[in-house]
């Protein structure tokens, strides 16, 4: 690295993201620092400490790529396991010192004298940098429903990502409201131990069957000797051959790549539910793929244990001792399990934003998150998102998606380290080009079939990378220059 000027960066998080950042970073010897919120590192994988958390991606695949993990205990990890790995890559590289924990960033200002950021944290420090990296996240403001008397329950009753862990389940009689990929996780994991679990399903999901096996002591003796074991199934064809086969079907629902998924999930639905009743109960009125497919390999039979109830009504209200049905069901209950997603267009708010000549976040943000091809923001120079609005969403890694943005980053940050700039922002008039295209591929998409999901904003229009797999890993390795303002050598 061949750097002129000293530059200094923040990056906002210490999730999966931010420690991306941060090791690049220190790779290239650049300084910076990391602000955290909370007491410890891992994002979305310290807050979500739920019963069955798992991860739907292989285990091989969801790291990162110059940090291959032999230990994973099979396929699919568990979210402790994922946890661990990240603390683990955290230490191997040396970020933890660089992490300032319990230190959340309530502002942001850009200062146009001096074309660098203060930052204000909530102990009301302030802070100077010239470049900010926001990696804050994107699934990590609880959404609690509007459900009237959800106060007087007697009971536990919380979120699925503010799990309380001291909580005794067994032979419990537990609720558990929504079917997303959380909810689902859940009841799988709770079905053996509750004495009654009632599954709330406003819209019952459509799954899409996976795979499940242990790894014995063997194999990742094997993994650890041979690392060409792990980028077999990193870079399996058969796993890159379904995420093209689902971005395919995404982004042309008419395609037989989507029909072919339908008729997989459709056909798993079909062959797990024995009971006609409880089949209909659990299929979706909408398309596969509408929301985000769940991936399991277990729900179904957990199902259908007698001591599982699915309740596809409308909730009434919420009592003291359990939940009153419209049509005059009454579920008694000791835990209501909250899985009812997240604000999804948050990002880094509630921080307030403030860019050039005073444009605020909020503003531009209005009225959805967007960025330039997911990564940059018109009016907020040097300021770069990590799994921002308008990313690739699916049932893929994001960590891939995240190192392919930094190789975007990265190329832009270089200009401002050899000095040829000091401040680096898309034009606008690239940036509007991008959001209208965008736009208008993402009406065509599967996500705008007739569904509700996080994946929407509040105007109905999916918040995604409408294009391909392809064409978002193309976009990622060039930003072209002149899309962008690059402004004064300092
Ligand atoms: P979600 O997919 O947004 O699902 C929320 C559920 O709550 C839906 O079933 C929704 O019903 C229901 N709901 C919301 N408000 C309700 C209300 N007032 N009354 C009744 N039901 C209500 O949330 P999530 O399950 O937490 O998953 C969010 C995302 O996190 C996933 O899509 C995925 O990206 C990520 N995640 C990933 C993994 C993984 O393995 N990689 C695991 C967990 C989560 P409607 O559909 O009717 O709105």
């Amino acid at each position: 690295m061949n750097d002129k000027c000293h530059k200094r960066t923040a990056i906002i998080g210490a999730g999966m993201a931010g420690l991306l950042a941060a090791i690049n970073l220190k790779k290239a010897k650049r300084e910076f620092m990391v602000f955290e919120k909370a007491d410890s590192l891992g994002g979305t994988w310290r807050d979500n400490r739920y019963p069955g958390l798992t991860c739907d991606v292989p285990a091989h695949a969801y790291t990162y790529s110059f940090a291959p993990y032999a230990e994973w205990n099979a396929y699919h990890a568990t979210g402790p396991e994922i946890k661990r790995y990240f603390e683990k890559v955290a230490s191997d590289y040396g970020i933890t010192p660089f992490i300032h924990f319990n230190t959340e960033i309530t502002a942001c200002h850009f200062q146009e004298a001096s074309a660098n950021w203060e930052l204000t944290d909530a102990h009301g420090e302030n802070h100077i940098f010239d470049i900010v990296i926001v990696a804050s996240g994107v699934l990590h403001h609880p959404s609690t429903p509007d459900i009237t008397g959800l106060d007087d329950f007697q009971g536990s009753c919380f979120h699925s990502a503010q799990w309380e862990d001291d909580l005794v389940l067994e032979n419990k009689n537990i609720g558990i409201i929504g079917c997303g990929s959380s909810g689902i996780q859940i009841a799988t994991a709770l079905t053996s131990v509750a004495n009654q679990l009632v599954h709330f399903q406003r819209s019952p999901q459509w799954i899409m069957p996976v795979e499940q096996f242990n790894y014995t002591e063997e194999e990742k003796q094997d993994f650890r000797d041979n690392q060409q074991l792990i980028d077999d199934i990193r870079y399996d064809k058969q796993y890159w051959d379904n995420i093209y086969r689902f971005n395919k079907g995404i982004i042309n629902p008419d395609s037989p790549e989507m029909q072919m998924i339908e008729d997989i999930c459709r056909d798993y639905l079909e062959a797990s539910i024995q009971d006609p009743a409880l089949r209909e109960k659990l299929r979706p009125d909408y398309r596969a793929a509408c929301k985000r497919l769940i991936y399991n390999w277990q729900y179904y039979d957990c199902v259908q244990n007698q001591n599982v109830f699915v309740e596809t009504g409308s909730i009434d209200r919420v009592m003291a001792s359990g939940v009153q049905m419209q049509d005059g069901t009454f579920h008694t209950l000791d835990i209501l399990v909250l899985a009812t997603g997240f604000h999804a267009d948050r990002f880094i708010k509630p921080t307030s934003v403030i860019g050039r000549n005073g444009l605020s976040l909020d503003t531009f943000w209005s009225p959805r998150p967007t960025a330039h091809y997911a990564v940059t923001l018109p009016g907020f120079p040097n300021m770069f998102m990590l799994n921002g609005p308008t990313g690739p969403v699916g049932n893929f890694s994001l960590i891939d998606i995240a190192e392919r943005q930094w190789e975007y980053i990265d190329q832009l940050l270089s200009i401002i380290h050899s000095g040829d700039a000091e401040t680096v922002e898309p034009k606008i008039s690239a940036f509007e080009d991008y959001e209208k295209r965008r736009i208008e591929a993402a009406q065509k998409t599967i996500f705008s079939s007739g569904c509700s999901s996080w994946y929407l904003d509040n105007t109905g229009i999916p918040m995604t990378w409408p294009w391909s797999y392809q064409d978002f890993a193309d976009a990622m390795q060039q930003p072209i220059l002149s899309e962008y303002d690059i402004r004064g050598a300092s």
